[in-house]
């Protein structure tokens, strides 16, 4: 018999749209539009966002109010309710559980593995505060050692380390430039695809 399988799946670029890319729309600060797939340092990337929260004056709730009227991409709450009748699944993001809550409710509230902001006492952030470094990768090493099967989908370069890592990685939409560095990552564009490379991976229904 095999071990049961996990998956684990980004947020952004996956289930839900780029947060920061809609901020910066709703607020008019193009800078705001950097993401993983520009910067691949989250922490160089992370500085310069609060940064420019900062020069504009916005606070914690000024961007939840934008990310509470996002919807999940189309068709990604059906994908997440058919994997979950398959298989367990958790959301690796590297968002924080500040953001996230109003999209994940669209979800059912999945387990969601992220990160957390620091708040001072007027709203502003005052800092980001990883839960553990390479978290992505590092919960793929942990349900091996609990004997899942994983596999894990993603859209960035932050995610290739858990892409890698996983009994099976695959590629959600990924911009060419990452396809072209790793070739071995198989890619698919539409959630049907995805549906089936996981029954291809964990041998499960489709
Ligand atoms: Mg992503």
């Amino acid at each position: 018999m095999t071990d049961p399988m996990i998956a684990c799946l980004d947020m952004e670029g996956v289930l839900t749209p780029e947060i920061w890319i809609n901020v910066a729309d709703k607020t008019g600060i193009a800078d705001l539009r950097l993401t993983t797939r520009d910067i691949p340092d989250y922490d160089v990337l992370m500085k310069r966002r609060l940064g420019i929260l900062d020069q504009h004056g916005l606070k914690l709730a000024d961007i939840q109010e934008v990310i509470g009227r996002l919807t999940p991409l189309e068709g990604a709450v059906e994908f997440v309710d058919w994997l979950r009748e398959r298989c367990q699944v958790i959301v690796l993001s590297d968002t924080f559980y500040e953001f996230a809550a109003p999209l994940m409710r669209q979800f059912g509230y999945p387990a969601l593995f992220c990160n957390r902001l620091e708040v001072d006492d007027t709203g502003r952030i005052r800092n980001y505060h990883l839960r553990q470094r390479n978290q992505k990768r590092q919960a793929i090493v942990a349900l091996k050692s609990l004997y899942f099967k994983t596999v894990a989908i993603g859209d960035a370069y932050n995610d290739t380390p858990m892409l890698l890592e996983a009994d099976a990685g695959i590629f959600y939409r990924p911009p060419d430039k990452i396809v072209k560095e790793f070739p071995q990552i198989p890619v698919t564009r539409s959630y049907a695809e995805l549906r089936e490379q996981i029954c291809k991976a964990g041998e499960l229904e489709p």
